[in-house]
């Protein structure tokens, strides 16, 4: 690990004014990502600056429009199990709830979910080229082992995937990121808030230099996908693990047909993958196995397999429609009974 100095900003606009003056400087909120990275060297900050005691920015609160804004700072446990969350926006709690374990998520914070970096094999071992880590090094995942890899959208440069569980629902729900930086505040749709790799992958945002994530605001909206929601997460081990696939799928009913539709993929691509031509294909349908499938076709159209993970392009085929189904019938999938339904 680096030698660094530490610096705790008392305010947003302390944290501003210390990551201007430091163009080595990261900041730090709960450290489960940051730290981990630091000490693989793939991360070599000259200064941690800590806004865990930035007042104001660990509150879940109601917006003006009926929405709801989370501030920075709150732990993904506490975004979990807070009653406007919980009641209103349960795909949210239960995608939170299928990522890592009690302990990471009380010290995970809004923020740090949204900016941690992929989960690749060769991002962590700084003995090992990586596109994303030293821009123009080379990818040895493509031909190495790439079971965890994206099968959408991927570039040459990079076929890492976006780790995140919270950003996959967040994609679905429409969520947008509020941002304070140098030029003042901006609001960025969830859409655009993670990029895919192109020619650039060692950005996975589209966070300027010197901008901080302030909050992230849930629309009035998607309350009316309460009832009809699931998140279905498959990996390799129950608990513990990142998503190989992934979905949040949610539903507003009109009898037996689909009046509207929100659906997102984890686990497949450098950004939660959301395609709003896959949900088009849902509304006004009957919900049953056939109009899901179509829905997947369109949403996995242009995947691409390589020698490990090209069994996930069927894998997030059938869990579409199984998640689909559960969002349907109004049965969610469980995160702490696992077996699928
Ligand atoms: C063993 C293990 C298993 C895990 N499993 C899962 C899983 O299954 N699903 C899942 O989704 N996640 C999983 N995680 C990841 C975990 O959710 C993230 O590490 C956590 O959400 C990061 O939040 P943090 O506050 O600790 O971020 P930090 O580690 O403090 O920061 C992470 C990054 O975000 C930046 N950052 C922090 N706050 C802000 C801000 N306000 N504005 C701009 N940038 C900011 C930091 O500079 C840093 O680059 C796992 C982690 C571990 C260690």
């Amino acid at each position: 690990m680096n030698r660094f100095s530490y610096f705790r900003a008392e305010s947003v606009e302390g944290a501003l004014a210390a990551l201007a003056a430091d163009p080595g400087a990261k900041l730090i909120a709960g450290g489960t990502n940051l730290l981990d990275l630091m000490k693989y060297d793939v991360e070599q900050p000259s200064r941690l600056i800590d806004i865990t005691q930035i007042e104001g920015l660990d509150t879940i609160g109601e917006t003006t429009t009926g929405g709801i804004m989370i501030g920075a700072l709150v732990s993904n446990t506490t975004i979990a199990y807070h009653p406007l969350i919980s009641a209103g926006f349960p795909l949210l709690s239960s995608a939170i709830l299928a990522g890592a374990t009690p302990q990471l998520r009380n010290a995970a914070t809004a923020g740090g979910n949204l900016n941690q970096r992929t989960r690749c094999y060769y991002f962590y071992d700084a003995a090992l080229p990586c596109n994303k880590r030293e821009p123009g090094s080379g990818c040895p995942a493509m031909e190495g082992v790439n079971r965890n890899h994206a099968i959408l959208g991927a570039s040459e440069q990079c076929i890492a995937t976006h780790p995140s569980d919270m950003c996959v629902a967040l994609a679905a729900l429409g969520a947008s990121v509020h941002v304070a930086g140098p030029e003042g505040q901006r609001t960025i749709a969830m859409a655009d808030y993670h990029r895919l790799p192109n020619g650039s992958p060692e950005r996975d945002t589209t966070l300027v230099a010197g901008e901080m994530v302030t909050g992230i605001e849930l629309p009035a909206g998607a309350k009316r996908f309460a009832e009809h929601h699931s998140y279905l997460k498959l990996r390799d081990r129950l608990s513990y693990a990142f998503a190989l696939v992934s979905v949040a799928a949610s539903l507003q009913m009109d009898g037996r047909a689909i009046g509207d539709a929100r659906l997102a993929l984890g686990g497949v691509a450098h950004k939660p993958w959301r395609r709003t031509q896959a949900e088009e294909v849902l509304i006004g349908r009957p919900a049953d196995d056939e109009t899901f499938a179509t829905a997947a076709d369109v949403l996995l159209e242009g995947a691409h397999g390589r020698e490990h993970n090209a069994f996930k392009i069927e894998l997030a085929h059938r869990a579409i429609v199984r998640a689909l189904s559960q969002a349907a019938a109004g049965t969610p999938q469980s995160q702490s009974d696992k077996r699928i339904a």
